[in-house]
């Protein structure tokens, strides 16, 4: 009898894709001949040329896109059975249960030497920017750490573990195994408290400690939480933030305000662009500002207008983002700043404005 085959198409995962290794592990135990092809392609909006997949010889197709620009980057020839999935195309595709209680097959991505997976769903909170309370609801535990584990170490992806009511066992269990790990989505700081901040402190814990400083209404109290993590790990710059960023917010009194935050409390900031940002008018500062942050060691060692001067020969370009980041007209250019529909919350300066009136251009 003819061998079955399955193509399984992972088109922009950064890490090993769950989904696909469980649809892996379940065509497998059928005798089905499974392969993998990753497309690799990444969530900044640019250019991006299609993807003509020949998949002639395959009975079935299953393909996960994670990124919603990607949505229309797949064109699959050649059998009639595809399925494309991924948080990407829908929120409610969920895996059949008989696949989802599947392990993962981590033998389609061999280079691999970590775990991933999640001990709890969902999220108590609601951000406007998030999918996570839309498609996985209030908080709720879906594995035990041993479910989750089978390398020396584990990248969990929960994105709220300290919601979780257990989450103290669950920390303790970490510690007494001596477990290696890191929960990569980020932990809500705003529900440390001297017990958890302990525990997460007595982990076997990989790189930094990731945080989100999203909100800027937020920074009492992230201030307050941050001290509070530090009376356990100490160590500078072993705390990271996620900080959301989107046109609609003041640069200045926002987005900067909690990039210098960051600074100066010996923070490392990671930027995390709305996509609304790479068709603001003001993309390339967006573009300028997420370089300098998401480079530890640059943003470590210079400021920003430094950063600008190594940056870019370009005058112009400098001067714009230069200005936008200190809320001052740098060289010729205003400081003006637009919301994400390109109506200014910034007008220009006295000096531009009448400079711009006599152009016709205000
Ligand atoms: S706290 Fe995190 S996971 Fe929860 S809704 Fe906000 S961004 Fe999403």
């Amino acid at each position: 009898m003819e061998t079955k085959k399955i193509l399984l198409i992972d088109v922009d995962s950064k890490i090993p894709n769950i989904a696909l290794m469980k649809i892996s592990t379940y065509y497998k135990l059928k005798g089905y001949v499974v392969s993998l092809k990753k497309l690799n392609y990444t969530y900044y909006p640019k250019d991006r040329n299609q993807s003509l997949i020949n998949a002639e010889g395959y009975d079935r197709v299953f393909a996960s896109i994670i990124f919603k620009i990607n949505k229309q980057v797949l064109k699959i020839v050649g059998c009639n059975d595809v399925q494309i999935g991924g948080v990407g195309v829908s929120l409610n595709n969920d895996l059949p249960l008989e696949i989802d209680n599947c392990k993962k097959d981590y033998s389609l991505y061999p280079d691999n030497d970590c775990s991933y997976g999640f001990i709890s769903r969902g999220c108590i909170r609601n951000c406007y920017f998030c999918v996570v309370p839309k498609k996985e609801g209030m908080i709720h535990q879906v594995n035990k750490i041993d479910d989750v584990i089978e390398h020396k170490k584990v990248i969990f992806m929960d994105n709220n573990i300290l919601a979780l009511p257990n989450h103290i066992e669950i920390l303790t269990e970490l510690r007494d195994k001596k477990i290696r790990c890191q929960f990569n989505q980020g932990i809500d700081i705003r529900l440390l408290n001297d017990n958890n901040a302990k525990l997460l402190s007595e982990l076997k814990y990989i790189g930094e400690y990731f945080f989100a400083f999203d909100n800027i209404k937020d920074k009492e109290l992230i201030k307050s939480k941050l001290d509070l993590f530090k009376k356990y790990v100490s160590k500078n710059w072993k705390v990271k933030m996620f900080l959301y960023c989107h046109p609609d917010m003041d640069i200045y009194n926002n987005v900067v305000y909690r990039i210098n935050w960051c600074k100066e409390n010996k923070v490392l900031p990671y930027l995390m662009r709305d996509q609304s940002c790479w068709q603001s008018n003001n993309r390339e500062f967006y573009i300028d500002l997420c370089a300098y942050c998401n480079q530890v060691n640059l943003f470590k060692k210079l400021s920003f207008k430094e950063f600008m001067k190594k940056r870019t020969k370009n005058i112009q370009r400098q001067e714009k983002s230069i200005g936008l980041y200190y809320d001052e007209c740098y060289g010729g250019v205003c400081a003006q700043a637009f919301l994400s529909d390109g109506t200014p919350y910034k007008l220009p300066c006295e000096k531009h404005k009448s400079e711009q009136k006599e152009l016709g251009l205000y």
